[in-house]
């Protein structure tokens, strides 16, 4: 079987350190048409996903130097978005969502038909390819955005955040030097200024400050600063004055 040809060949990434396991993988794939690049650790596997663009990335969990559910954790807190498949030889529930958890986007548990996997890899590359995900996500200053998952890192801390409290981010990250507008806010998250209260879209901003106030510690400064009258506008330790040292009046 062969891709359609309209379809460009997808360049995958496989993670395996069991050549006896990923020689066959890599052979059948190529036989799909996609180009397959090999990394036998969970190292290695950082360096090539962060250096290079794949269409998709299959993972295996047991790997040396670093295991595959931290390789993945470490990739999404780097920006990375592309679609990974975790590759599993255990099959319990709580193995699995740990792994979804750690930001995995599906599993195949070893072992595993031939027909799954491709099956699993066709059905993420057409989810990708509409959603025309970047590469990487935003970032700002310490803070990154994963689209796909409506989540947000800062630093090592993840973010669970609502949807609306995730829309309200991305778009202060679109306007990061501007002011956002709170009519913008309406008409981007409620889809119209008519459809949303003054409160509602207090209540959205106070629970994202909050939810960033939580991970605020000395090295990580976030801040949601209000215009009054205008807006809201993002800013991050570096954008931020130091506080005055020196008053006016001495009051000690
Ligand atoms: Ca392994």
């Amino acid at each position: 079987m062969k891709l359609p040809t309209d379809e460009p060949s997808s360049r995958l990434l496989l993670v395996e350190d069991e050549l006896i396991l990923a020689l066959p993988i890599i052979r059948g794939l190529e036989e799909e048409g996609y180009t397959v690049d090999l990394a036998k650790n969970g190292v290695e596997g950082e360096d090539f996903a962060m250096s290079e663009n794949y269409d998709a990335m299959l993972i295996d969990w047991g790997l040396p130097l670093l295991d595959g559910r931290s390789l993945i954790q470490r990739l999404r807190r780097q920006g990375c978005v592309v679609p990974i498949i975790m590759l599993t030889a255990r099959r319990d529930v709580k193995h699995k969502v740990s792994g979804l958890d750690a930001g995995a986007d599906d599993y195949v548990s070893k072992p595993f038909s031939y027909e799954e996997l491709l099956a699993r890899l066709r059905a993420l590359l057409r989810r990708s390819t509409s959603a025309a995900i970047p590469t990487h996500s935003h970032a700002f200053g310490d803070l990154t955005l994963d689209a796909t998952r409506n989540q947000a890192f800062v630093g090592d801390a993840s973010l669970t955040l609502r949807t609306k409290e995730y829309k309200l981010l991305e778009l202060l990250l679109e306007y990061r030097d501007r002011v956002l507008p709170r009519s913008i806010i309406a008409q981007r998250i409620w889809g119209s200024v008519l459809e949303v209260t003054d409160n509602a879209i207090d209540v959205t901003v106070s629970g994202l400050r909050n939810k960033l106030s939580e991970v605020q510690s000395e090295d990580h400064f976030l801040a949601i600063e209000t215009i009054r009258g205008v807006g809201y506008i993002i800013k991050h330790d570096n954008q931020v004055p130091p506080p005055q040292s020196q008053r006016a009046g001495n009051h000690d």
